[in-house]
């Protein structure tokens, strides 16, 4: 007792100067801690990748920009997506029954309410028509309303009764991204996709998901990651610059393992200049880029710099990956959609056991920054420009 008393004399006694040092250490500590954590904390553990799982982006039989890629992982069969219009889903099914045999998807994922993401599910003969599908994960929040005129249903309402019939008459389960994030009745944040847990399928935090973004229905994407032992493949859907701003600085607090180098990311929002913004790309510096659109569609009246793939967007790439490939070419006199080719054509990235992660177009693999339409029409970012 006698030595605790003659301690709390001397703290009382402690001079200024020694007071101020005291705050000057603990200023340091904090600030040690903090520097350890930004450049020195060690990476995740690495783990070899095993088996193998496959992205493919679909061409969707027309020149308007749009989302269907289909995942394989062993016998998971997983569709992100069915745009671009209501008769894509023609060559939707075409390309994904060279896969898949049971007429079975494991998982289908919508991740907003835009014609160029649901149209394949709202049509007639629609995905949820053609496929049993097992587990479908949708967008929490949309602005479409519901509300239809009498025998003219919006092609949000079509999808809703679709959704329902597959859920009531398919014994199909339907989780929001919110009710996976949060681990909700029955959801799951992370399935895996193999018995070893080798390859894992995460649904990732988006702010949109609990906040209304009254300004488009973008930002309200599902955001999900594939990991395949500790290679990791991104995918954000039409998430613009405040939703990504929102998911860098959640995950910035919560979870660095998901602001770390991916293999694979799919451009955000179809090469748009408000996706794919820089304060993401530092963190993920992919090493491959797909960006699903119609290069040069005047589908939004946009400026000829601001047609898919923007020039900013792709000067922000140019800075981590020259390996940009883009699904289709639109009529460079634009007149509608009708007229298009293939650019790269579908686009198959796998990432396999033995062979690592390689990219195989349909039509060619020729990089973004190779192609006559990219020369003719953008301006060579300084890194993409070969050494003299
Ligand atoms: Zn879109």
């Amino acid at each position: 007792m006698a030595r605790r008393k003659s301690y709390y004399k001397k703290l009382k006694k402690a001079s200024p100067q020694s007071i101020i040092l005291a705050i000057i250490f603990l200023i340091l500590a904090v600030a040690g801690y903090y520097v350890y954590n930004k450049y020195f904390k060690e990476e995740e553990p690495f783990i070899e990748a095993k088996g193998a799982i496959s992205f493919h982006f679909m061409t969707l039989g027309n020149g308007a920009s749009g989302d269907c890629i289909y995942v394989k992982a062993g016998e998971y069969d997983i569709l992100i997506d069915a745009g671009s219009r209501e008769d894509s889903v023609d060559d939707i099914q075409s390309y994904v029954n060279q896969y898949v045999k049971d007429n079975k998807l494991e998982f289908v994922i919508i991740t907003h309410a835009d014609e160029d993401h649901i149209a394949g599910f709202a049509a007639d003969n629609s995905i949820f028509d053609l496929y049993k599908c097992e587990i479908i994960i949708d967008f929490p929040l949309t602005n479409k309303a519901l509300a239809t005129e009498k025998g003219n249903p919006t092609l949000y309402a079509e999808y809703i009764d679709n959704r329902t019939t597959e859920i009531e008459n398919d014994s199909a389960t339907y989780f929001t991204a919110l009710e996976c994030y949060n681990n909700k009745n029955g959801a799951k944040s992370v399935y895996n996709l193999s018995e070893d847990g080798n390859v894992k399928m995460e649904i990732l935090y988006n702010y949109y998901y609990f906040n209304k973004d009254d300004g488009n229905d973008n930002n309200h994407s599902v955001c999900i990651m594939f990991y395949h032992g500790s290679r990791k493949f991104l995918f954000t859907g039409d998430l613009e610059k405040s939703g990504e701003e929102k998911f860098v600085e959640f995950y910035e607090k919560n979870n660095n393992s998901v602001l770390s180098q991916v293999e694979l990311f799919k451009a955000g929002h179809h090469g748009s200049k408000t996706s794919s913004n820089d304060f993401l790309l530092k963190y993920i510096q992919p090493k491959v880029c797909v960006i699903c659109c119609a290069a040069g569609a005047h589908q939004y009246n946009a400026l000829p710099e601001n047609r898919f793939p923007t020039q900013l967007m792709v000067d922000r790439i140019a800075k981590y990956t020259e390996k940009v490939f883009v699904t289709t070419l639109a009529d460079p006199n634009y007149v509608g959609e009708n007229e298009f080719a293939d650019m790269n054509g579908d686009i198959v990235v796998t990432s396999d056991e033995e062979t690592g992660v390689t990219v195989k177009c349909s039509n060619n693999d020729t990089l973004l920054k190779d192609t006559a339409w990219f020369i003719n029409n953008r301006t060579m970012p300084d890194e993409w420009k070969t050494a003299a």
